[in-house]
């Protein structure tokens, strides 16, 4: 099986360029001059540019348990179209929550032969489940996921500050990656109840200080014990000197951020639409500003999409009530033209916004096989238009719920390969352990 493309903007790691990617048994194998190709090669258009794959580390499958939710065969679906090439599982969610040997067992038995897509899988910290932790990295989950306050679902306890040091100082002994929820039970405790279909209210409920509190904890935490650390869905842009000082001072902690972060602000939220509802919550347009500011100047690290389906049913639509809906963004899809339209208006290369969705999360889930095109790694590539625009219109993921339905994007994902072959939704993903190349 081999494959030449080549396209006249091509993403490299060393910039953007016309070449010919050549491909041979699903992995790179040159990256010549665009003249340089067999026949047969594919040429892309115009106005095409080639990508690598994307890398996906924040996607809540929910598969076994809550299969209605999202399941593997809708989500890599979903991946696919978006250009998307490698997911990795989030532990919580599914039943049974990844927080056990037998549970990584039995999700990968049950994602087997059905994912269009590669997929890794995050494990979960919990209460009691420190002497778990290092089978679990033996057995090749990219890292593990702890709650700081109630997760929301009761198979998924939250860590204390005594549990999440124990969890760290476990880790450190095998240079393993703890990955946290970061908002803070006291301070979300402390503030006004969510009700009704006021989003003004729902965002007082969960005020920057939970962010800011949590991530201080997290801080103190990875410091003291030397692990490694990683926030999920920074939503606050108070956090980011915080965040600075640690990791000028040494502290091993890097940080996400989300597409609906980027690009919705409370503003503009709808009362009532619930669609838009996640935790932590999408904040004032401030905050959006201060994230792309951090993304630019690299205190922040990396962009995925936390996406977090349920039914329709949960996001209680019919009575649009923030207090009672499900949490939780669908944006897997769309999260690369999302972000590249925010991008895009602010004067931020392509080539950047690749760096934060593929070099950055395979970096993060120790994937040394994905994340750019590069001799030696999968052949996993897109063929992106950055200047056409769409409607966001019917998704591949299971429930058609997300926050961006009819919004205009910019940039359309026209094919993506997965090691070599067209990626089509066909069940061609393989279950990948970290460190696979
Ligand atoms: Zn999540």
């Amino acid at each position: 099986m081999s494959l030449v493309v080549r396209a006249r903007r091509v993403v490299l790691p060393d910039g953007e360029r016309a070449a010919a990617v050549h491909t041979a048994g699903g992995v790179v194998t040159a990256v010549t001059g665009f003249d340089d190709v067999p026949a047969g090669a594919v040429t892309l258009a115009d106005d095409e540019v080639l990508l690598p794959g994307l890398v996906d580390s924040h996607v809540h499958v929910n598969e076994p348990g809550r299969t209605e939710w999202e399941g593997f065969a809708t989500a890599t679906r979903a991946a696919a179209a978006g250009g998307v090439t490698t997911i990795v599982d989030m532990p919580l969610n599914s039943v049974p929550a990844t927080t056990t040997v037998e549970a990584l067992r039995v999700k990968r038995e049950v994602a087997a032969g059905q994912i269009a897509v590669d997929v890794a899988f995050w494990g979960g910290a919990v209460p009691g489940n420190a002497g778990e932790l290092r089978a679990m990295h033996e057995a090749g989950v990219v890292g593990f996921k702890c709650f700081l306050l109630d997760s929301g679902v009761p198979e998924f306890p939250p860590l204390d500050d005594a549990g999440l040091r124990a969890a760290l100082a476990e880790l450190a002994t095998f240079d393993g990656l703890l990955i946290a929820h970061a908002e803070d039970e006291a301070v979300i405790a402390a503030a006004p109840e969510p009700a009704g279909a006021s989003y003004a209210a729902f965002l007082t409920s969960r005020p920057p200080a939970a962010e800011e509190t949590a991530i201080g904890r997290l801080v103190a935490a990875t410091r003291d014990t030397g692990a490694r650390s990683h926030v999920v869905h920074l939503a606050d842009g108070d956090a980011l000197p915080l965040l600075r000082a640690a990791r000028a001072s040494g502290v091993r902690v890097t940080v996400e951020t989300c597409p609906h972060y980027l690009t919705f602000a409370a503003e503009d939220v709808p009362d009532g639409d619930t669609a838009y509802k996640c935790c932590p919550p999408i904040r004032e347009s401030s905050h959006r500003e201060a994230l792309w500011g951090a993304l630019t100047a690299g205190d922040v690290d990396l962009v995925v999409s936390d996406h977090s389906p349920c039914t329709p049913e949960l996001k209680r639509l019919d009575v649009g009530d923030f207090g009672l809906a499900w949490g939780g963004i669908a944006g897997l899809q769309v999260a690369l033209p999302a972000v590249w339209t925010g991008a895009r208006a602010r004067g931020v290369p392509l080539s950047q916004v690749v760096c934060w969705m593929s070099a950055a999360p395979a970096r993060l889930a120790g994937l040394p096989g994905k994340g750019a095109i590069v001799v030696g790694r999968d052949a996993d590539l897109v063929a992106f238009a950055p200047d056409e625009p769409f409607t966001v219109g019917r998704l591949e993921h299971r429930n058609p719920v997300t926050p961006y339905a009819g919004r205009e994007l910019t940039g359309v994902v026209r094919r993506t390969w997965l090691r070599g072959r067209e990626a089509d939704g066909s069940p061609l993903g393989r279950l990948l352990d970290r460190g696979d190349r």
